[in-house]
């Protein structure tokens, strides 16, 4: 998949999936070890204004430095972690540490995004179904918010469809008990999965991710065009923003910004970058690659 090609430049090991039950065994001993020295990186996406180009978010992407297997992206060790339920502890570092970060960057940001009428720097965090329902996931939601102090609206979880579409009742009351602390929820890889628009009235929902697979037709097919317009002009109606994943050329940013997309995120702004790298952009947040002339400043 495209997902996929785009990361083998920097791993060149077997996949976990693919790797036999004694690597699997001996991945997950890692990964225990790993979460208990708390020895995973996050690496921070910029999202930006499509419109203004300024930098509105970060989305925090985790990795795990490897000593044999060099830097191990999410997609082969999220999945195990998922099926061992390590996705849990690792799931709330994660939290915590870019709930922290995203504290530190707002108080050096703070008044000159004021000044210029903007809001305070948000953060976005991938949350797994297995996490979201376990049954502590609220309350880890609590405390790292009075931990790092971070403005609870500056918090945006990220949610897949999968987590949705059972309708369950314990998935709605944590929603609805987060949506009332002022966390924001955000449907992840929107129109890869199970997709419904009426997710977006049953559920407390304030952003949706349009996945890369729709962004990467815009310009080719005029189908894809109607369909991202069309998601973004209903998630409008309904007070929902829309943030379109994976922007790669200057073309898809144009499109998606004269239908009236909000936000955008991909290599065309920036990869994910180091949390040195992330710390420098925040202050000098106007000097996004691939943004027009005129909105750098
Ligand atoms: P995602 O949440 O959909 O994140 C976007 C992925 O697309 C990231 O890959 C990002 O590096 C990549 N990407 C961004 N812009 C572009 C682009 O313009 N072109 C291309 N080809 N790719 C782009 P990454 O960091 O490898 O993460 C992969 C997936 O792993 C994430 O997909 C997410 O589902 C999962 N993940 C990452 N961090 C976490 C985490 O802390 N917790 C959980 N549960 N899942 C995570
Ligand atoms: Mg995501
Ligand atoms: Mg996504
Ligand atoms: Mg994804």
């Amino acid at each position: 998949s495209a997902k996929a090609s785009g990361k083998r430049q920097w791993c060149q090991y077997q996949p976990a999936l693919q790797a036999g039950l004694a690597e699997r065994h001996e991945l997950n001993e890692s990964l225990d070890s790993a979460i208990s020295e708390s020895a995973f990186t996050l690496y921070y996406q910029p999202i930006v204004d499509l419109a203004g180009g300024g930098l509105v978010a970060f989305e925090a992407l985790v990795r795990w430095p490897h000593a044999r297997r060099g830097m191990v992206p999410p997609e082969e060790f999220i999945a195990l972690a998922e099926e061992s339920g390590q996705i849990v502890p690792l799931g709330a570092w994660v939290l915590e540490h870019a709930a922290a970060e995203t504290t530190r960057w707002q108080r050096t940001s703070l008044a000159p995004r004021a000044v210029r009428g903007r809001a305070p720097l948000h953060v976005s965090v991938n949350v797994s179904a297995r996490q979201f329902r376990d049954a502590g996931f609220v309350d880890v939601v609590r405390e790292i918010i009075d931990t790092s102090g971070i403005q609870p609206d500056s918090l945006i979880l990220e949610l897949t469809e999968s987590i949705l579409m059972r309708r369950d009742d314990r998935v709605r009351a944590d929603m609805a008990t987060l949506s009332d602390l002022g966390v924001r929820i955000a449907i992840d890889d929107f129109g890869t999965g199970y997709s419904s628009l009426s997710y977006l009235r049953e559920f407390p929902i304030s952003l949706l991710k349009i996945d890369k697979s729709f962004i990467d037709g815009l310009g080719v097919s005029q189908q894809q065009y109607a369909l991202v317009e069309g998601i973004t002009r209903i998630a409008d109606t309904l007070g929902v923003q829309v943030i379109a994943e994976g922007i790669e050329t200057t073309a898809q940013r144009d499109l998606l910004a004269a239908m009236g997309c909000p936000l955008g995120q991909g290599y065309l702004f920036a990869q994910p970058l180091t949390v040195e790298q992330a710390g420098a952009l925040v202050r000098e947040d106007a000097a996004l690659v691939g943004l027009p002339e005129r909105d750098r400043s």
